[in-house]
């Protein structure tokens, strides 16, 4: 009787102790990448994971970062031959966006680097580049120019490469499987506000995300996703003005060379692979509505939250019901994209 008792007791312990681990929330915070990165997860292996998926984010800006010298990026535009072997993650990201820069039309380019360099989003210096020297630097870009075979980048003289565009949102699709290789059921990241949302929340109940406000301070609307990406391409992200007061922003429009001006704000992805939802936050942003509702018609896959100057709000049908506008932001119900 009394082993009965103590086994018993036991078992009651173990029990509570797993649903008090279960819900033990951890975080973690840190630079990388040029920006901050918060990640929550819970449970008992939390900490353990998110050192581990840390560790893989600063792996891969070691790799892909187009600033840090020796990087894989770096060693292609300081290049001394043609060819350039590139490591395994550095050869995945470039064959994905020049996949997808063939996909997208062109509206993605990851040979871009010299144009993006000439307005001076590379520097803390922008200017709006004299019509000649714009010209110059289009002359070096064009993926179709680029070959990568069996992990070895083939560059013309003067062209650079840069995954800017996607760098974030390979990293988070890395570092939420690193999580789910853990064990970790229950953790949401945020990349400089790219979401990477590993299950639900612990009580079952999905990640509740704020879509930031592109033209004021605080939220446009909420999102509640589960084992998804969330990630946002915005023109108010990084932009500067000029001496007469006009804004240029940092997401170039690979056909001009000009910062893509077709009405959009802001444009965020909602799906499966956060590299994938990377690539396309900038390739629609360059698109415009119109192109950007008949990808999304023609490829599907993944949904969008567009938002126009003068806050109307366009969601894919995917996300009715999981998407509220604030009422402050607004009043304007959502337009929602049918197939
Ligand atoms: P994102 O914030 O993911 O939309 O990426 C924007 C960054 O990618 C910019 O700051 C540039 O460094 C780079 N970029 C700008 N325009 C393009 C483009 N059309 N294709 C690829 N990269 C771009
Ligand atoms: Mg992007």
């Amino acid at each position: 009787m009394r082993r009965l008792w103590l086994l018993l007791c036991a078992l009651c312990f173990v029990l509570a102790g797993c649903g008090g681990e279960a819900a033990e929330k951890h975080s973690r915070d840190f630079f990388a990448m040029d920006t901050y990165m918060t990640m929550i997860a819970y449970g008992p292996r939390a900490e353990e994971a998110m050192q581990a998926a840390e560790a893989r984010i600063r792996t891969l800006e070691d790799e892909l970062s187009v600033t840090r010298e020796g990087s894989d990026i770096w060693r292609v535009n300081h290049r001394t031959d043609d060819a350039v072997p590139l490591g395994r993650d550095a050869a995945e990201a470039v064959g994905f966006a020049l996949a997808a820069a063939k996909e997208t039309g062109g509206a993605l380019d990851p040979t871009i680097y010299p144009v993006v360099e000439a307005w001076g989003f590379t520097k803390d210096h922008q200017q709006v580049p004299e019509e000649t020297a714009l010209r110059a630097a289009l002359a070096r870009t064009g993926w179709t120019r680029v070959r990568l075979d069996d992990g070895s980048l083939t560059l013309e003289p003067g062209m650079e490469i840069d995954l800017g565009a996607v760098g974030k949102g390979y990293a988070g699709r890395e570092a939420g499987q690193v999580l789910r290789d853990r064990g970790v059921t229950s953790a949401i990241l945020s990349l400089g506000g790219n979401i990477e949302a590993v299950g639900s929340r612990p009580d079952g109940t999905p990640w509740r995300v704020g879509l930031r406000a592109p033209d004021a301070e605080g939220y446009a609307g909420m999102l509640s996703v589960q084992d998804a990406a969330v990630v946002t391409s915005g023109s108010y992200e990084r932009y500067f003005t000029d001496e007469s007061g006009r804004r240029w922003h940092h997401i170039i429009d690979p056909a001009t060379g000009y910062p893509a001006e077709n009405g959009l704000v802001s444009v965020t992805i909602v799906g499966q692979d956060g590299l994938v939802c990377d690539a396309l936050s900038t390739a629609l942003f360059v698109m415009g509505k119109e192109k950007a509702a008949a990808f999304w018609r023609a490829h599907g896959g993944f949904d969008m939250i567009l938002i126009e100057e003068g806050r109307h709000i366009t969601v894919t049908e995917g996300l009715a019901g999981r998407f509220s506008i604030l009422p402050d932001y607004t009043e304007e119900e959502a337009e929602v994209l049918r197939r």
